[in-house]
């Protein structure tokens, strides 16, 4: 075990890696980091078919130039698509995220006219309510709000799945104070907690990621067809910080950015070693727009 530690400690120091991590980290943390093999190797745990299909659907979008998104880029137009997943199995589908109502895309738009998309909200909530369960990249207005402020809550928060830290969030510090619930109303939901990994359904693997918000996770969802996806939330808002390895650069958001560089330098790795791997950002229209052409992702909720 010591002459263990001893290999690694010296492994990590000839990669520079010790020096570089303790010099990022805000003391009392320690770096974040994820391995993809026990990641697979959990996301086997629960017997069943896996799913056979992943869509997106857009029903919003802030218009935001680059720079805000990529750090050095340079203040060109850029759309941020306002989405939620629909990952499908034989017998139901799961959402992954919620989205939001227009009051709060209002909100979030910090005064500017974007496009809302009332059809495609309509759909969200549909795709809500048939859902088996329903789970949460991060707790952010524009992911939780359909499970918070929703004329269907008693019949969507018992399948609506939080983590324990989305919700100390949502009770503590919200990001608007509409999004603020008491201990009492949380346990309406179905709250959950774990350490690094959780098998959640056949092939699905979370994987705890605080940084962008305390509560993010990133969701490794194996396909039947024996492609792999990973749903990285807002780790990066467009994929350009992952080949780029350069965060958000956004003043209204606040970050643990160690935590956040950490995730976009393995993200980057994984980019270029794991080619069955589709990494996918919520708010990454261009890459959306791409994933749908080459029919990786379904362009509409089923
Ligand atoms: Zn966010
Ligand atoms: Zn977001």
């Amino acid at each position: 075990m010591k002459r263990a530690a001893i290999f690694l400690s010296v492994g990590l120091l000839s990669l520079g890696l010790v020096s570089r991590a303790q010099q990022a980290q805000p003391a009392g943390s320690s770096p974040w980091s994820a391995d993809i093999t026990a990641i697979r190797r959990t996301a086997a745990l629960i017997p069943g078919r896996k799913a056979s299909r992943i869509n997106v659907l857009k029903f919003a979008e802030s218009h935001r130039t680059k720079n805000f998104s990529v750090k050095g880029e340079p203040a060109s137009p850029s759309v941020q698509a306002r989405t939620v997943f629909q990952v499908v199995y034989p017998d139901g589908y799961v959402m992954v995220d919620a989205g939001m109502d227009e009051p709060m895309h209002k909100q979030i738009g910090r005064g500017a006219e974007e496009p809302y998309f009332a059809d495609q909200a309509r759909q969200v909530d549909k795709a809500l309510r048939g859902a088996r369960a329903i789970i949460f990249t991060h707790e952010h207005g524009d992911h939780v709000t359909g499970v918070i402020r929703t004329p269907y809550l008693a019949e969507l928060a018992p399948k609506t799945i939080l983590t324990r830290a989305q919700v100390r969030t949502l009770e503590t510090t919200p990001q608007f104070p509409d999004l603020r619930i008491t201990e009492e109303q949380a346990q309406r939901y179905h709250i959950i907690d774990y350490d690094r990994y959780m098998a959640f359904a056949p092939g699905w693997t979370l994987i705890k990621a605080a940084g962008h918000t305390p509560g993010s996770q990133m969701m490794f969802i194996a396909l039947d067809s024996g492609r792999d996806y990973l749903l990285i939330g807002d780790a990066a808002w467009h994929m350009d910080s992952v080949r780029k390895v350069s965060g958000k650069d956004a003043p209204w958001i606040v970050e643990d950015t160690a935590a956040v560089g950490d995730q976009l330098k393995w993200l980057n790795a994984l980019s270029k070693t794991e080619s069955n791997l589709v990494i996918v950002a919520s708010h990454d229209d261009d890459e959306h727009k791409d994933l749908v052409a080459r029919k990786l992702l379904g362009g509409k909720l089923e």
